[in-house]
């Protein structure tokens, strides 16, 4: 017997072939778990791999060892890449971290819309197609006073569409201190541009007046726009001119105006004690023609965007064969019929709807939970870095005004002397390395998790013992 030698073209011999990797025990058990043809592809290539590097590892000769290696490439590739994580950013509304959370009703009617056939666009009561806005849009009236209502993917597409239907090769006058930009690189002068629009910028970025507006209005005016200025504020010397103002001057002009209202709530937020935000029902009282706002924002639903308004115009906006490409699929329908429901019972709404329900969360209530996390946490870190509990500020996010903070509770972490610098970033990463990864947010010295969005307790403390500091 020749004794093995690790590399060379005895070693490159000695490799098992394919067929006993498959055939040999840990080869069966792999199959069993994702199947044959993908266990073969997964040993081709780690043979090859093998083959191809400078010397042959001691233990590949074993098709136990190959088998092992084919299992890594294999569980790599069956991990989802979109993954649950915890969000203690302090952001409640995160839009990196998919906004709102269904609520329980509203995840039983997407899991029916995708195991069953529906009605999607078929009206059950005369036999023939229907149209899919007619699962929602009798709520939508009802919540806003509106006197009809179409939905599309989101607020971004709500706004391109009726912008290329109401204003196309026209003007839309729109303040210069409403042209932003929301993040993702949503910029408003780009969107009209691709909506086929003449953008006319009116008054200046503090102040904009009744008179701006109408001497901009001539015959080439295809529209009035108003965007709520959600993710930023113009303090001081500032002038708007109001939606009321506008509505009235629209009218008596006769040109459609239309208000981009962002996260527009269905209810009024300052019932709870929360930041008064504008409702799409106030606009349209003021005298908007048509209203658009998100699904996943504040109204705590799925990913859509909706479009309230004068029957006549949301006609025509229906009739825009782009509009085929930005409809809502049946999964996010069912959701967004169960969420407007849930609006139709206010008084249930910060039980129910998980978007309020964290926004409501009682202070005390999160410091309570500050309280028991700690020691598990210190267990936890031990001697990488001190954790303590800190006042702490939550916005509520996706575009709501960032200097409208709720007070909330955190857990800072600071990284123990040694670690310097690369402490903290090392730290976020380990929580970022958890089954369930954890977000925090960094601030200053220490990494911040805020807990006004933690719900799920206990699945937290579980996992905090496999935490590498
Ligand atoms: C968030 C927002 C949008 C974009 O809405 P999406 O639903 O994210 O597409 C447009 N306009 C305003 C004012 C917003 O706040």
């Amino acid at each position: 017997m020749t004794k093995p030698r690790p590399g060379g073209r005895v070693g490159l011999a000695r490799l098992p072939s394919v067929d006993r990797v498959l055939q040999s025990e840990a080869g069966r058990t792999l199959i069993g778990a994702h199947g044959r043809t993908a266990v073969r592809d997964a040993a081709r290539a780690v043979l090859a791999a093998v083959r191809a590097g400078r010397s042959v590892p001691a233990g590949a000769a074993d098709p136990a060892w190959i088998a092992a290696r084919c299992a890594a490439r294999l569980e790599a590739r069956a991990a989802a890449s979109l993954r649950p994580v915890f969000n203690l950013t302090g952001v409640v509304l995160h839009t990196n971290l998919g906004r709102a959370l269904l609520p329980e009703a509203a995840r039983a009617a997407l899991d029916a819309a995708a195991a069953h056939p529906c009605n999607l666009e078929f009206d059950l009561s005369a036999g023939g197609r229907g149209e899919r806005d007619e699962h929602v849009e009798g709520l939508l009236r009802e919540l806003t006073g509106a006197e009809a209502a179409t939905v599309v993917n989101n607020n971004a597409a709500a706004v391109f569409l009726l912008l290329n239907t109401l204003a196309l090769r026209k003007e839309v006058i729109v303040s210069r201190g409403e042209l932003i930009e929301i993040g993702g690189s949503f910029r408003m002068p780009d969107v009209m541009q691709r909506a086929g629009c003449r953008l006319r910028e009116v008054g200046t970025t503090n102040r904009t007046h009744r008179h701006d507006y109408e001497g901009a209005i001539g015959a080439r005016t295809g529209l009035l726009l108003k965007v709520h200025t959600s993710n930023y504020v113009v303090q001081g010397f500032t002038a708007a001119a109001s939606e009321r103002t506008l509505g009235a001057l629209a009218r008596s002009r006769r040109i459609p105006f239309a208000v981009d209202l962002g996260s527009g709530a269905l209810v009024d937020l300052a019932k709870w004690g929360l930041p008064a935000e504008p409702t799409p029902r106030r606009s349209l009282e003021c005298g908007a023609h048509l209203v658009t706002f998100s699904g996943d924002k504040l109204l705590g639903g799925p990913q859509a965007g909706m479009i309230v308004g004068e029957r006549a115009l949301i006609e025509r906006i229906r009739r825009n064969p782009v509009r085929r490409a930005l409809r809502l699929d049946k999964l996010r329908l069912a959701a967004l019929e169960a969420v407007l429901k849930l609006h139709l019972r206010p008084e249930e709404l910060a039980r129910r709807l998980p978007t309020l329900r964290m926004l409501v969360r009682p202070l005390a209530e999160i410091e309570a939970c500050a309280a028991r996390l700690l020691p598990a946490l210190r267990q936890a870190l031990g001697s990488s870095a001190e954790a303590s509990i800190r006042p702490s500020a939550c916005q509520i996010g996706s575009g709501s005004l960032p200097m409208n903070t709720l007070p909330s509770a955190c857990l800072a972490l600071v990284p123990g002397q040694r670690r310097k610098g690369a402490g903290l970033k090392g730290l976020a990463a380990a929580f970022r390395g958890l089954p369930v990864p954890v977000i925090g947010r960094i601030e200053r010295d220490a990494l911040c998790l805020d807990l006004r969005c933690l719900e799920d307790e206990a699945g937290f403390l579980e996992q905090l013992p496999r935490l590498r500091p």
